[in-house]
């Protein structure tokens, strides 16, 4: 028989989402006459906006001509993309990122998981808790992470920085040094910012520690008020010391189509001087075939001015049901968080409850679905996250349900 990789076989139980689908899926065969509403998963609703569309369909009418036909596209990406993510995206917050630093891919999730190939095996890699699964489970797959142990649900090698209401869910420099330091503002799933300075401090803890910061900004078209960084490159010395990873998912509901990109600034550079911008190129371009150019001119359509108004348009809305979520929950006596430039509302769990009780409570009583705060680190025990990602309708009926407990 053959062997398997056997860091795949560390992983703990089953992926968080499928243990939800199953329970609702029991309770709905049990209760089929309840209606259930759904503020659990971080996936879009509204339809893709006309721009885009209309992006979508001139392009598909290039591939049936001969002369507009396009094959492999560039495995970094075409450069129309990239110059206009450079200009409309990088230029306005003064950040200096030359187009041929951004590498197009099919969306952030394979990236964030990805991106850990270019550095040693022992380096040592710090998160926050809670956390975006992907960046702890992919480096237990690359054999980073050391052993597991359940009782404190931590793996050995990993440095957890712990983001609860005591420091306003954002993360205090780790007493070990990292190597590598992911960090995601607005965050998933808390919906918790940092300041502008705060980010600085991070930038100078790096650049003093030689680590390098992974920024996930999948969450930057949701920011409402002024004095949160939406990239990473409006700090100084970040050039020298952060990859930013974006995606066109949440921001304009690319998460059917596929599309992302990663910034690698040429000035980051491996303790020998490496250039990490040319191992991601070397990775990119053996491993990657290049994100289908049909979804890159949709892609370039989220840019044009009425791309822009459309898409605002869109997180406006589920911006208005985060507001339907935190005001209504707050009238309601709960503690909650988030929300204000995020679309998660993070609250705390009622009389101590766990955050699994919680999830069975608000299934059973209330018939809405939620996400356990502690699926995602344990330091999100006690807390619970719901999504704005549902319909007005629906959202303003799950939040009544709540009320009326
Ligand atoms: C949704 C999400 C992404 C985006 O993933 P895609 O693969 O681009 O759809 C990245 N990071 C976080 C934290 C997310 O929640």
């Amino acid at each position: 028989m053959i062997k398997v990789n056997e860091d795949y076989l560390k992983l703990p139980g089953s992926y968080l989402f499928s243990t939800i689908a199953k329970k609702v899926a029991a309770f709905s065969e049990a209760n089929p006459d309840k209606k259930i509403i759904r503020l659990g998963i971080g996936d879009v609703t509204q339809p893709l906006c006309p721009t885009v569309i209309k992006a979508l369909h001139d392009a598909v009418d290039e591939m049936a001509d001969a002369g507009t036909f396009k094959g492999y596209a560039p495995d970094l990406g075409y450069a129309f993309l990239r110059d206009t993510i450079s200009e409309k995206v990088y230029k306005p917050l003064g950040a200096d990122i030359a187009s041929d630093e951004i590498f197009v891919s099919d969306g952030a999730k394979s990236d964030c998981g990805n991106i850990q190939e270019i550095f040693a095996k022992d380096v040592k890699v710090a998160v926050c808790d809670p956390v975006y699964p992907v960046y702890v489970d992919t480096n237990v797959m690359a054999g980073r992470a050391g052993s597991y142990d359940p009782a404190t649900e931590l793996w050995s090698d990993v440095v957890y920085m712990p983001c609860t209401a005591d420091n306003g869910f954002a993360p205090e420099f780790p007493s070990e040094v990292p190597d590598i330091i992911y960090l995601c503002f607005p965050n998933n799933p808390t919906g918790a910012t940092i300041t502008k300075a705060q980010l600085q401090e991070w930038v100078d803890y790096a650049a003093r520690n030689r680590a390098v910061i992974i920024y996930d900004a999948a969450y930057e078209a949701y920011i409402s008020e002024p004095d949160v960084p939406h990239s990473i490159y409006e700090c100084e010395g970040a050039r020298e010391c952060a990859i930013e990873i974006r995606s066109f998912s949440k921001n304009a509901g690319f998460t059917g189509l596929r599309l992302g990109y990663t910034v690698i600034p040429k000035d980051l550079k491996g303790e020998n001087g490496e250039s990490l911008h040319a191992l991601w190129a070397r990775r990119h371009g053996t491993k990657f075939n290049g994100a289908p150019y049909i979804v890159q001119k949709a892609g370039e359509a989220v840019y044009s001015e009425e791309g822009q108004r459309e898409t605002r348009e869109q997180i406006a809305y589920y911006m208005n049901n985060a507001k339907v979520i935190y005001e209504g929950l707050k009238a309601a006596g709960y503690t909650v968080s988030g929300g204000v430039n995020a679309p998660y509302i993070w609250l705390k769990t009622p009389d101590n409850m766990s955050s699994w009780d919680f999830f069975d409570y608000l299934l059973e009583k209330a018939n809405v679905v939620g996400t356990p705060g502690s699926g995602f680190g344990p330091s999100g025990e006690g807390y619970f996250r719901l999504t704005a990602f549902g319909s007005y309708e629906n959202t303003v009926q799950a939040i009544e349900r709540i009320k009326s407990l």
